[in-house]
C-alpha cells in the first residue's frame, strides 16, 4: 500500500477537481471515488530542462515502487498521457527497478521516444569515480540500453561529490556516451550549499534533483540557490513534493478546495513555481496516474484560499516535518545523529505505509542509530527549532524497523 492509498482509507474527506467534467458537491459529500475524465490525445505540458536538449514532461514518473516486470499498466497509460521521462535509481524497488523498466523499453520500441534518469548511491567516505562507472556498467545491462539520458549520484550530502573527480567523471562518461547529461540528486538540509556551488563550477553539473515542496517555499537560502542553478542553465527537477509526514495529523486539517485534492494542490504550488522544470512523482496506480496528469494538464490555478491552506498545513505540522538542517540539532556534538535518515524511514513506514522499503533503508543506518544514547537525542531535540521529539522518533524506528 502506498501514501495515497493509506490515506484513502482512512480519510473520509476527498475533494473533487473538474476541468473536463463536472462533478457535483453531493458526489464529494456522498465521497464517490473521483476520477479525472482527460480528453484523448491531451497531454502533459512539457519544459525544455535547463540548458540541455532534453525537452521533459513536466510530470516524471518515479520509478521506487514495484512495476509489473510484465506489463505496467501505470508506465503504459502515463506514457500515453505523454509521461514519457522515467526516473529510476539502482537501490529503488529493493534492486530491482531497472529489470523491471527495461521490458517497457522493450514494448515501446524506440528507445529514443524515452527519456531514462537513473541514480547510484555512495557513502562519502567510499565514493569513487571507479566505482560509479562500474555501477553505472551494471545500470546499463539491467536496463539493457546503451545510454542514460540523465545520471545523478544519488542523495549527495557532501561538497566532496562536486570535487573535480567527479565532474571530471560525468564528462568521461558523456564523451564515451554511457549519458547525455549530469547531475545529482540532494534530499538533505544542505540542499541549497550544494546547489549554489554547483551554480558556481561553470558546468559540468547540467540537472539537480532536489526536496522542493509548499513546505520549503520561502525559505530564502533556498532561493537563491534555485535562482542561481537557474541563471547557471541548470535543470531543475523537484522531488518530495507532496511534503509528507510519518504521522496522520495533516489529514486532520482544513481542505476546503473544490477544484484540487490536496496532492494536486502540493504538486500545483510546485509547477507554479516557473524555475522548476519538473516534477518526479511516485504514482501508485492508474487513479494516481490521472491525478497527478490532470492536475499537470489543467490551467487552473491555485487560488489564495488554497494557497493560505497549504500554509496553514505547513506551518500547523511543522513539529513533525524534519527539514534536514542536521546543523542545528547536532550542533556542539562530534558524531551525526541521522536523525533525518530516520525520520525518512519513519515516513515510508508510516506515512506510506510501506514498512518493507521502510526497513530496507532502514538496515544500513541501524548500527549508528542503536548506539546513539538518550541523553544525546533530548539534546538534539531541545536544540531542534521545531521541536522534532526526536527521542520518541528514534524509539518507534528501533521497535518497528529494528531487527525482527
Ligand atoms: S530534527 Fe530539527 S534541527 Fe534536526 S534536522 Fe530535523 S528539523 Fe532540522
Amino acid at each position: 500500500m502506498n501514501r495515497r492509498d493509506f490515506i484513502e482509507k482512512t480519510i473520509k474527506t476527498v475533494t473533487t477537481a473538474s476541468l473536463f467534467v463536472n462533478t457535483s458537491t453531493a458526489e464529494q459529500i456522498e465521497n464517490k471515488p473521483t476520477s479525472w475524465k482527460i480528453p484523448p490525445g491531451t497531454k502533459v505540458p512539457t519544459k525544455r530542462l535547463g540548458k540541455t536538449d532534453i525537452i521533459t514532461p513536466i510530470l516524471i514518473m518515479g520509478c521506487c515502487q514495484n512495476l509489473d516486470p510484465v506489463y505496467d499498466r501505470r508506465l503504459h497509460r502515463a506514457y500515453e498521457l505523454g509521461v514519457n521521462h522515467l526516473d529510476t535509481a539502482q537501490m529503488y524497488a529493493e534492486g530491482q527497478s531497472h529489470k523491471t523498466i527495461a521490458p517497457f523499453i522493450k514494448q515501446i520500441g524506440d528507445r529514443k521516444k524515452l527519456i531514462i534518469a537513473s541514480k547510484v548511491h555512495q557513502t562519502e567516505n567510499n565514493a569513487t569515480p571507479e566505482k560509479f562507472i562500474e555501477n553505472i556498467n551494471t545500470s546499463l545491462e539491467e536496463l539493457e540500453t546503451d545510454y542514460l539520458d540523465i545520471f545523478y549520484m544519488h542523495i549527495v550530502k557532501h561538497e566532496r561529490f562536486l570535487d573535480k573527480e567527479f565532474i571530471d567523471m560525468g564528462e568521461k562518461l558523456k564523451k564515451e556516451g554511457k549519458i547525455r547529461y549530469f547531475g545529482f540528486s540532494a534530499h538533505h538540509g544542505n540542499a541549497h550549499e550544494l546547489m549554489m556551488k554547483a551554480s558556481k563550477l561553470g558546468g559540468g553539473i547540467d540537472v539537480i534533483m532536489f526536496k522542493y515542496s509548499f513546505r520549503e517555499m520561502g525559505k530564502d537560502n533556498l532561493n537563491k540557490a534555485i535562482d542561481a542553478c537557474k541563471e547557471a542553465g541548470i535543470g531543475l527537477v523537484a522531488i518530495k513534493t507532496l511534503g509528507s509526514i510519518p504521522d496522520d495529523g495533516e489529514e486532520l486539517l482544513l481542505w476546503t478546495s473544490r477544484n484540487f485534492t490536496k496532492i494536486q494542490a502540493k504538486l500545483k504550488a510546485v509547477w507554479e513555481d516557473e524555475r522548476i522544470d519538473g516534477i518526479a512523482s511516485q504514482m501508485g496506480n492508474i487513479q494516481h496516474v490521472h491525478e497527478n496528469a490532470y492536475a499537470a494538464i489543467t490551467p487552473m490555478k491555485l487560488t489564495e484560499l488554497e494557497k493560505n491552506e497549504l500554509k496553514n498545513i505547513a506551518e500547523s505540522t511543522q513539529h513533525l516535518y524534519c527539514a534536514g538542517c542536521n546543523h542545528l540539532c547536532e550542533s556542539g556534538m562530534s558524531e551525526h545523529l541521522y536523525v533525518q535518515d530516520v525520520w525518512r524511514c519513519m515516513l515510508y513506514a508510516k506515512g506510506y505505509g510501506d514498512e518493507r522499503w521502510a526497513r530496507y533503508c532502514y538496515k544500513d543506518i541501524e548500527p549508528y542509530v542503536e548506539k546513539l544514547p538518550l541523553n544525546k537525542l533530548q539534546t538534539a531535540m531541545n536544540q531542534c527549532p521545531y521541536h522534532i521529539d526526536i527521542p520518541g522518533l528514534f524509539n518507534s524506528a528501533k521497535k518497528i524497523l529494528g531487527k525482527y
